[in-house]
């Protein structure tokens, strides 16, 4: 079949909560998608973060087909010989005491906001069922109906209450609105240390530091969501790692799976995932052998090729080239590591039609929030290959002026 059946057949059959570029992938290798026509084109999206180890790694497959013949899962009921380990190398790699597997980014979110009200209750003293969780405006965190409580983006919420009590919006970026809005009864604060989904929104240099020393102060858990932000992308292992600001609770998931399997979970102190006794909380899938064995492949290829440190040297090379970029329709040029934002200004009409131009020339990056082009290449992307996304970047803003 060709794109163009395949799209439609797509649209037919599939409920339209996406709208897609007019491209139909069958194949990926390392940085590169090919479609069903042949054609190459450089993925600059990495899946939302997804595929920081690129298409298809070899190491990963090979972990994948290995466990795929042995055994596959085996629920919580039973344990399995792959979990325990995996769990030891995701704390020794995150430098935290404890984990709790589960399978997409938005249960971890919400298994994380269980633990802080556990918390709140059984350790800290809160009333029950009065805890607070405070979050940030402009946040994503997930779809689920208490995520999309607190989102402040209309197209995520509005269709979709009655909502779940319990949560406090502040301006993001603002430490003294934190300050300011926690009560006796504040569980904890969730933040991505940088908003990917939001618009690549780096917060100013001592903002982490400062929302760790508050918590800290008030007695408040601080839970970071590293679900985009973290296993290299953002050029430190996580982002949280770039101020004095380690968490109580970090949310991952994403790149955790190698761009293979969802694997996700919530790493974090005793003091808090120690909390869960059996039957509290729990997940079929989650913690399966063959998540296990692919989330151990892809933290030891983040070890193995220093993908961190590649992030952070290849991320601060694009965005410099980015920056020599010469148009009236870029506003700015931001982000950490890889997780690199194109702020256009309103007169350019939106990021869609450029993503769109990009596309023609073979590069695949997508808006986000209407005005900004994010490009988050896998991270084993050469120097060679920015070269070339930025001077196809470059034709595409000549072209549109
Ligand atoms: C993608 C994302 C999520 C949700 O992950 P899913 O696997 O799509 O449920 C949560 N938080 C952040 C920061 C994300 O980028």
């Amino acid at each position: 079949m060709n794109s163009e059946t395949i799209i439609k057949i797509t649209n037919k059959y599939g409920a339209h909560n996406y709208e897609p570029l007019d491209v139909v992938l069958d194949r990926g290798e390392g940085v590169f998608v090919w479609d069903v026509e042949g054609k190459r084109y450089m993925d600059c999206l990495s899946s939302y973060s997804a595929l920081n180890h690129g298409h298809c790694h070899p190491e990963i497959v090979e972990a994948a087909k290995q466990q795929l013949d042995r055994l596959t899962l085996t629920s919580r009921a039973f344990h399995n010989d792959q979990l325990g380990p995996f769990l030891k190398e995701l704390c020794e790699f995150a430098g935290m005491d404890m984990a709790l597997p589960m399978n997409t980014g938005a249960e971890a979110v919400e298994t994380a906001l269980k633990a802080a009200r556990k918390w709140a209750y059984e350790t800290k003293g809160v009333p029950r069922h009065e805890a607070e969780i405070i979050v940030a405006a402009n946040n994503f965190h997930g779809r689920t109906i208490t995520i999309i409580t607190f989102s402040t983006e209309p197209l995520y919420r509005d269709p979709f209450g009655p909502f779940t009590p319990g949560f406090k919006v502040i301006p993001y970026n603002d430490a003294k609105a934190l300050e300011d809005t926690i009560t006796p009864n504040t569980a904890a604060f969730l933040v991505e240390p940088i908003q990917g989904e939001g618009g690549v929104i780096v917060p100013d240099e001592g903002y982490l530091a400062e929302i760790r020393e508050i918590t800290r102060k008030n007695n408040v858990l601080l839970v970071m969501d590293e679900v985009q932000t973290g296993f290299g992308r953002c050029g430190k292992p996580f982002a949280w790692q770039y101020e004095d600001a380690k968490p109580d609770l970090v949310v991952v998931g994403k790149a955790l799976g190698g761009g293979v399997y969802p694997v996700s979970g919530v790493i974090g102190s005793r003091d808090v995932l120690g909390l869960f006794r059996p039957g509290e909380h729990g997940s079929t899938f989650g913690g399966n052998p063959l998540a296990a064995a692919v989330g151990r492949a892809a933290l030891r290829v983040l070890k193995e090729e220093k993908l961190a440190d590649r992030s952070f040297e290849l991320g601060n090379y694009m965005m410099q080239q980015l920056r020599t970029v010469k148009s009236n329709y870029i506003k700015e040029v931001r982000g950490k590591g890889l997780l690199i934002g194109v702020e256009l200004v309103k007169e350019a009409g939106g990021a869609r039609r450029f993503c769109e131009a990009l596309q023609e020339k073979g590069l695949l990056a997508k808006e986000t929030h209407e005005d900004v082009i994010r490009f988050a290449p896998p991270l084993v992307i050469t120097r060679e290959q920015i070269d070339w996304a930025v001077e196809t970047f470059r034709e595409v803003m000549n072209e549109l002026a």
